[in-house]
């Protein structure tokens, strides 16, 4: 039995985080569980999983739900402290990372020092930090496993190998929903457009970078900072079927890939009861090849997509230039989401304050966050 720790419980990865433990109620107890500020869904996941600590950020709707919750076993606790005991939880054993952005951050440093194993979805802490968390894993003697499906795949093609001794990590990617769109339609595309995903059901804040392909870019940067490897030995292939999840390439041309169905609770599963494997949750359908017949792949656009380019120039410049890109996407993402600027006015934006950014070599954990906080700042 393992306790683990749902930190961001009630977004996509979460919910279905809690769908695989459900599936597997002797292999896992869910101890902590931690979200933002849906304290409706947390309150349902309370009464389900009777955790011993619940965290909601927003202090008015933890204050609500724990007068909801009198007399229940779960304690609440809030804020950015509440969120560090939530991360840090000493009956947990497994912390699996679900928040989405950089604020994921600090709580993933916190679960580090006090020795948890990470599974992680949260992808931003590894893009603007992560040699920091690299090193602080080592240090802790921490298991860390990649939850999202690419880093997932890389993580299985690689078992019992340095990922330094592969030629060439390949990262495929469905494409989006404007795979297709002339540059001039990419000017006009609408959020509406943009949040239907041909494949994966996620949340906004990734559908929106899927469709730009910042995602992309974002895990190119991860996969360099996460294996410890050069991002000019990450390719990128558009592979619109979306089951061969990313894949290996040897010094003697032979490939490895990782093919599976589009549901994310396989690598979230295959985290959370890694090194073991564990039968498919409940209602994950069979992959039956004869039914999708053909894989394609092809090359991704740089010109239509822009934030691919972008990602590599980051992770070249190093230092704190990746926090600048990460945040200066955060910041336009939701303003496209808010209708405040267009689909190609993203990438545009993010290249612009680049060019600004002073970039500090080897940061440490404050230079990022300084960064971080500068790029939001200086957005325009
Ligand atoms: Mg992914």
């Amino acid at each position: 039995m393992k306790r683990i720790a749902v930190i961001g419980s009630t977004g996509s990865i979460g919910v279905n985080t809690l769908r695989v433990a459900e599936s597997h109620p002797k292999q896992f107890r869910v101890e902590v569980l931690a979200a933002g500020r849906n304290g409706k869904l947390l309150f349902d996941q309370i009464r389900r999983f009777q955790p011993s600590l619940a965290c909601l950020y927003d202090r008015e709707s933890a204050e609500a739900l724990s007068g909801k919750l009198r007399g229940s076993r779960t304690r609440i606790v809030w804020g950015d402290k509440g969120l560090r005991e939530a991360a840090g939880f000493s009956r947990s054993e497994l912390a699996v990372f679900a928040m989405v952005g950089a604020k994921g951050l600090v709580p993933l440093v916190t679960a580090i020092q006090s020795g948890k194993d990470i599974a992680f979805a949260n992808k931003e802490p590894f893009v603007i930090a992560g040699e920091l968390i690299r090193s602080l894993s080592g240090k802790y003697g921490v298991t860390m496993v990649p939850i999202d499906s690419e880093l997932s795949a890389i993580f299985q093609c690689l078992q019992g190998r340095k990922a330094g001794e592969a030629k060439r990590i390949i990262l495929t990617s469905s494409g989006g929903p404007f795979r297709k769109f002339s540059k001039t339609a990419l000017s006009k595309a609408t959020v509406r457009e943009a949040l239907r995903h041909p494949r994966w059901k996620m949340g906004r804040k990734i559908t929106i970078d899927s469709a730009t392909l910042m995602n992309k870019a974002l895990e190119v940067i991860e996969t360099a900072n996460f294996f410890d490897v050069s991002a000019e030995k990450v390719e990128v292939l558009i592979h619109p079927e979306a089951i061969v999840h990313s894949l290996v390439e040897w010094r003697d041309g032979s490939h490895l890939a990782q093919l599976g169905v589009t549901d994310m609770r396989l690598p979230i599963q295959y985290a959370m009861s890694y090194p073991e494997r564990l039968p498919a949750a409940d209602g994950i359908p069979p992959l039956r090849l004869e039914k999708i017949r053909a894989l394609s792949f092809e090359k991704p656009d740089r010109g239509r997509f822009p934030c691919l380019r972008l990602g590599y120039e980051a992770q070249k410049a190093g230092g704190t230039m990746p926090a600048v890109l990460n945040a200066a996407n955060e910041v336009a993402v939701d303003c496209f989401l808010n209708g405040k600027i267009s689909f190609t006015d993203i990438p545009r934006k993010i290249g612009k304050l680049m060019r600004r950014h002073r970039v500090v070599t080897s940061p440490s954990l404050e230079d990022v966050l300084h960064a971080d906080r500068w790029a939001r700042e200086n957005f325009s």
